[in-house]
């Protein structure tokens, strides 16, 4: 057996070489993504109890590996290293398809040869909090696979915990298979699970960046419970595929002006115009409707530029659910809308094991397309999440291939 195997060559079933190829982050490189992530030769990690280790077949783009990249809001190698772990690399990605190739001692679930996708929460299964029975993602122990983790999908084998390993859809290729679980799921969950403010049939649904990885899960999921999605984009093709997808209707972003920060309140002369500019922007939302309602779910992660906007248009007793702040992380909030019309703004992170589950049946029934747009081979890894930090990166979902390239994938 060879120390070293290059990608797409298989080594003997379950035989676990010594070096793999891997799309690593260091700290001295820390910045934009296509100077940040290089191909290297790193050790394959030992499996521990309760551990998986996975032949990767390909691996979803996502943007918090652009955070990582970029080293900010958090140093994920620096963070690691302070709680005592030795590597001074990072190997992201946080979602991927692949085969079991190893199992740890006491892994039952799944065994060597088994295809799956890769949900990528990660939590002490015996934490206290989680045996009084809360959702492991709300658990002080809850970590992100492949950004607060290392050894992600970005290297040739991957380590995981065995209940993050989920049954890989059939129908979907490997590059599909690893493009949708993140955003998916963390849609599902957004849109799913904050009762009662659940997708109801008939509800309209505000969803933001509708074209991007959240936006286009969000349209489905959308869709898929009977609720009325209303997108919005920043360009006509943008629109066009979020009309094709099953958004009821678009809006164009930049026909607007009042984005970020609300005026002072004590400034009537600029908080006028921005009323006046919000308004618009709900009519064009009662247009795109044909009916005069207000949104019953906002779809929130651009944060700081549209909260404003979001908590405004939202319905009476409605919610603005937001997993990040893409934008920025001050978003203002005019109380007197939250309490006099008895709104709410909820928190939303990443997915249980059960919104993963769910999400991929509604994948593997064909109710949810993965939506994937471009997929790149495994020397793109930082030009592709360059092209998503720069917001110029197509519709959709995108995926590198790893050990898929020459296989069928
Ligand atoms: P994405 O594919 O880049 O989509 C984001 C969309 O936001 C873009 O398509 C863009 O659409 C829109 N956008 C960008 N700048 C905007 C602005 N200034 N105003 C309004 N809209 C703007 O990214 P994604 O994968 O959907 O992720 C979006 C964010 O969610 C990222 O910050 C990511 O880290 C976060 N996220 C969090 C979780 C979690 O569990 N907490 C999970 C997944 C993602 P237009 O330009 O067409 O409007």
């Amino acid at each position: 057996m060879k120390e070293l195997y290059d990608l797409g060559e298989m080594p003997p079933t379950g035989m676990v070489p010594k070096k793999m190829h891997a799309s690593v982050i260091r700290s001295e490189r820390f910045g934009l993504p296509d100077q940040a992530f290089r191909t290297e030769v790193v050790d394959v990690p030992p499996v521990r109890r309760g551990q998986v280790l996975l032949y990767m077949m390909a691996a979803g783009i996502n943007y918090n590996n652009v955070w990582a990249a970029l080293g900010k809001p958090l140093d994920v190698i620096g963070a690691r290293q302070r709680k005592g772990e030795a590597e001074d690399f990072h190997i992201g990605g946080s979602e991927g398809s692949a085969i079991v190739w190893a199992v740890g001692d006491g892994v039952r679930n799944v065994e060597v040869g088994d295809h799956v996708v890769v949900s990528g929460g990660v939590w002490d299964e015996t934490a206290q909090d989680i045996r009084l029975g809360a959702d492991p993602m709300t658990s002080s122990t809850n970590l992100a696979w492949g950004y607060e983790t290392n050894f992600g999908a970005f290297a040739q084998f991957a380590l995981v915990n065995d209940y993050m390993c989920v049954p890989k859809p059939d129908r979907l290729s490997w590059t599909e298979a690893a493009a949708y679980v993140l955003s998916g799921a963390t849609a599902y969950r957004q849109l799913t699970s904050w009762q009662p403010h659940v997708v109801r049939p008939g509800d309209p649904v505000l969803i933001w960046g509708g074209s991007g990885g959240l936006g286009s899960m969000a349209i489905q999921i959308t869709r898929a419970f009977g609720g009325i999605p209303i997108a919005v984009v920043s360009s006509d093709e943008r629109a066009d595929y979020c009309l094709k997808l099953g958004a009821h209707g678009v809006i164009n972003r930049k026909d607007f002006s009042h984005w970020g920060r609300l005026p002072d309140i004590d400034d009537p002369g600029a908080y006028g115009a921005w009323v006046k500019e919000v308004r618009r922007f709900g009519s064009a939302f009662w247009e795109q409707l044909g009916e005069r309602r207000a949104p019953r779910i906002v779809f929130e992660h651009v944060g700081q530029n549209t909260i404003p906007t979001s908590m405004y248009l939202c319905d009476n007793a409605g919610m603005v659910v937001t997993c990040a702040g893409t934008t920025g992380y001050h978003a203002d909030v005019d109380l007197r809308f939250l309490w006099m019309r008895q709104k709410r703004l909820q928190g939303s992170h990443g997915y249980n094991l059960r919104q993963c589950h769910e999400l991929t049946q509604l994948v593997a029934s064909g109710s949810v397309d993965p939506c994937l747009s471009q997929v790149g081979d495994f020397s793109e890894v930082g030009k592709l999440h360059q092209l998503m930090h720069d917001n110029l990166h197509p519709a959709g979902n995108m995926a590198v291939r790893v050990n898929a390239s020459g296989h069928d994938e």
